[in-house]
């Protein structure tokens, strides 16, 4: 493709609505353009890097015996109905589009595709003899993002590969996710990004595997938890560690003491002059179910440890059946708008201990009358500590379970994991932490949707069984960003060659220079016929324009027409590196060719 035919625009000044490098390089090299929240154009060099990127998933889903299919993006309200994911789908997530057509019909914009598939293979999939199958699309998806941001990285419209693997039982199903799991690690080696693969939260769907494919990246949302023998990488919302052993506490006895102004842990050790370990921390949550009851949760937990939330909510989940719901829609610590709510009075907030009494709930139809009391691991076998007194300013010290204070029945695991904590297969290892971008998430769903769907095969037996499902996404167009995020410099983008919009890029300093644009020109039609996707910069611009222009873009090799072409000689540039090297015309092709496959075979 000739520059000068092209629509190609780029910018000097960074975009106002972007925050990290890779939007901000993205926008000035004129690959992408904001249309609306979340919503962007793809424009003809994005959409290259695009094709790029799933030709490689395509090559790779193939390879693992998976099938290319294309599912409806407008999905009617009736089958998510039938799973049980319309209304938390478009009310408490919000985040499925919904629409009504002109016969007042209920439909959805896919956020994800699951019920469309469940749908297919309980009318397609009959026998064990059709199993396993694997469909996948390569396709736009649809959510309505709460907060859209960092460009392509969390849009509201955007691309995703997304698959869908059926089989007879759980050791299939294991083995399909197996082949996910490999192939997955072929695409993120061949895009050229530095990935790991980590531990993932499966929520309240349980099942025993779920990873996400992360690239490390300061920008990223999530955080890593891992180690440096590479035994251990896990998502902080899943890490497990062992927390650092307590030393005893300094109470001999039970006593309540006045502690004015030590509402927080800090506060309260430097008071007392002990550990965080040796105080008992009880936080109060608020958890809604879907069938609008709200339940007001106290967790008691040690004082050097945090609750994590996604730990909680997995919980919480498993207990909803008792108060009559079956998912969570809200989980929150409750401030004073919400507390007036139920609050029967003003609850000593700070100063809670883990007997808090139940009045303080003033019971309505929809809030349970009774807090619900979990202690976490870490706290059960403290002795002799600190904790609240249910009054403003004082705490009482030299408590102990089954004495002055009774043990919850439910004792649970919601401590989140934290760097420098001690790795479970190994005490010597500490955890580290990275940011990561999610890539890919592979999943082993289990009979979730089959049975909710009621989709059953015969197995040989003859019995009617639930199909055995997994589900395995990736961001395309999620994955394209990363690897700019990953790989850029003062002057611009560089794409690693797998996923590069064009391999090379022929400028000529001068257009008006016949012997540098013939020059140019044979190249330019030498390197593409020889499969080298290469540019012409036959615009009519000064040399450091284009230059400047080249490096933005990223194009991994430039070769100019320049003052070598005297000696038969034009200049080679690797954008990574900026390293350059003149090279005889005739020998271009071949010497390009040989650092492609290089590069391609990493
Ligand atoms: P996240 O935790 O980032 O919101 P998710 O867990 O909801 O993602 P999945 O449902 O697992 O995402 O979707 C599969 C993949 O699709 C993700 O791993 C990610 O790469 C990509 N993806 C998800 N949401 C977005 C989005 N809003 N914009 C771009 N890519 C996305
Ligand atoms: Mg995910």
């Amino acid at each position: 493709m000739r520059l000068s035919q092209m629509l190609f625009v780029t910018l000097r000044e960074d975009p106002a609505e972007a925050e990290i490098p890779s939007h901000k390089l993205l926008v000035r090299a004129g690959y992408i353009r904001r249309i609306g929240s979340g919503v962007y154009a793809y424009l003809p060099l994005m959409w290259r890097v695009l094709q790029k990127v799933s030709q490689i998933v395509r090559q790779e889903m193939n390879a693992a015996g998976a099938e290319e299919c294309l599912l409806p993006q407008v999905q009617p309200s009736e089958l998510w109905k039938e799973s049980g994911r319309w209304d938390t789908y478009t009310q408490a997530e919000g985040i499925m589009f919904a629409l009504q057509d002109r016969q007042g019909r209920e439909l959805g914009l896919g956020p994800t595709h699951e019920e469309v598939i469940t749908t297919i293979a309980r009318e397609m999939i009959r026998s064990y003899r059709q199993l396993p199958r694997n469909l996948y699309q390569i396709q736009t998806k649809f959510r309505d993002e709460i907060r859209p941001r960092f460009g392509l990285m969390r849009g509201r419209e955007f691309i995703m590969k997304d698959a869908y693997s059926f089989d007879a039982d759980e050791a299939g199903m294991k083995e399909s996710y197996r082949k996910m799991h490999d192939a997955y690690h072929n695409i993120m080696r061949r895009t050229g990004l530095a990935f790991r693969a980590v531990d993932a939260d499966s929520g309240a769907i349980g099942g025993s595997g779920s990873q996400e494919f992360m690239v490390l990246a300061d920008a990223g949302e999530d955080e890593v938890l891992y180690t440096d023998d590479g035994q251990y990488a896990a998502n902080v919302e899943k890490a497990v560690s062992l927390p650092a052993d307590a030393k005893p506490a300094p109470f001999k006895e039970f006593e309540k003491l006045d502690t004015p102004n030590t509402p927080t842990i800090e506060s309260l050790c430097k008071l007392l002059k002990c550990s965080a370990a040796h105080i008992l921390k009880n936080v109060l949550y608020q958890v809604v179910y879907d069938n609008g009851m709200t339940v007001l949760v106290l967790v008691s937990i040690r004082g050097d440890q945090d609750v994590n939330e996604v730990k909680l909510q997995n919980e919480l989940v498993k207990l909803a059946g008792d108060y009559g719901g079956k998912a969570v829609i809200g989980l929150t610590v409750p401030d004073a708008e919400a507390q007036a709510k139920w609050a029967a009075k003003p609850l000593p907030l700070g100063y809670i201990a883990p007997n808090l009494k139940d009045d303080y709930i003033q019971s309505t139809k929809n809030v349970a009358p009774q807090f619900l009391r979990l202690v976490d691991q870490t706290a059960v076998d403290m002795q002799n500590f600190a904790t609240g007194s249910n009054e403003t300013d004082k705490h009482v010290v030299g408590a102990n379970w089954g004495k002055e204070f009774q043990l919850p029945k439910r004792v649970v695991d919601v401590r989140s994991a934290k760097v420098g904590d001690r790795a479970v297969h190994d005490p010597e290892q500490t955890l580290k932490s990275a940011r990561g971008i999610e890539i890919g998430h592979i999943f082993q769903l289990g009979t979730k949707y089959s049975k909710a769907m009621n989709a059953t095969y015969t197995s040989e037996q003859g019995e009617e069984m639930p199909l055995v499902m997994g589900c395995y996404g990736i961001g395309v167009s999620r994955l394209a960003q990363a690897a700019v995020e990953q790989s850029y410099d003062k002057d611009g983008i560089i794409w690693p060659v797998a996923i590069a919009p064009y391999h090379a890029i022929v400028i000529v300093p001068n257009i008006n220079d016949t012997a540098q644009m013939e020059t140019a020109e044979q190249l330019y039609a030498d390197l593409n016929a020889a499969g080298i996707e290469t540019l012409l910069d036959d615009r009519d611009e000064r040399a450091g324009v284009k230059f400047k222009d080249a490096d933005l873009v990223g194009i991994p090799y430039r070769i100019v027409t320049g003052r070598s072409l005297k000696d038969g000689k034009v200049e080679v540039v690797k954008r990574a590196t900026h390293e350059s090297q003149e090279v005889a015309i005739e020998q271009v092709v071949t010497t390009l060719q040989e650092w492609i496959a290089q590069a391609l075979a990493q």
